[in-house]
């Protein structure tokens, strides 16, 4: 059966997108641990980051890093932090969130989130993300 994200990559249900690549997409996290969490992943349905082929592995990599540097332009903070988990969805993702302390990497803590502030911050970061 086809991941979740497999099925956002198809159209077949929505995101929340910020950029986007032949090879790669990013859109918010639904349920985000910190204001801008973002997810890039690649079309490629691999549920375990370590085995990806060597040129997907680095693509979607250099494309979290364009990523990283236009969310850090939107949503203030120290740094963008990187995180791999993959415990619930099982499609490679990087985690994307920007950090101001250490406790803003704790995944048991959400903020809350409209759509219409999701759908704003999206169309934010998208506008400032150089790919
Ligand atoms: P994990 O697999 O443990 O790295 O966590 C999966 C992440 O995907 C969680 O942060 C979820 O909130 C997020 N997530 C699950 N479904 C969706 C979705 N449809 N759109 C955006 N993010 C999602």
């Amino acid at each position: 059966m086809a991941s979740i994200f497999s099925k956002i990559v198809a159209g077949e249900i929505p995101c929340y997108k910020v950029a986007e690549t032949d090879d790669c997409l990013a859109f918010l996290d639904i349920n985000p641990v910190v204001k801008g969490h973002v997810l890039c992943i690649p079309k490629k349905e691999v549920d375990y980051i370590f085995d990806l082929d060597d040129e997907l592995f680095i693509k979607l990599h250099l494309f979290s890093r364009q990523v990283a540097r236009g969310l850090k332009k939107v949503c203030p903070c120290i740094k963008v932090a990187t995180a791999v988990v993959g415990i619930d969805v099982p499609h490679t993702h990087i985690h994307l969130m920007p950090l101001n302390k250490p406790s803003d990497l704790n995944f048991t803590h959400h903020v809350e989130v409209t759509p219409e502030e999701q759908k704003a911050l999206a169309a934010q970061i998208a506008a400032a993300i150089e790919l």
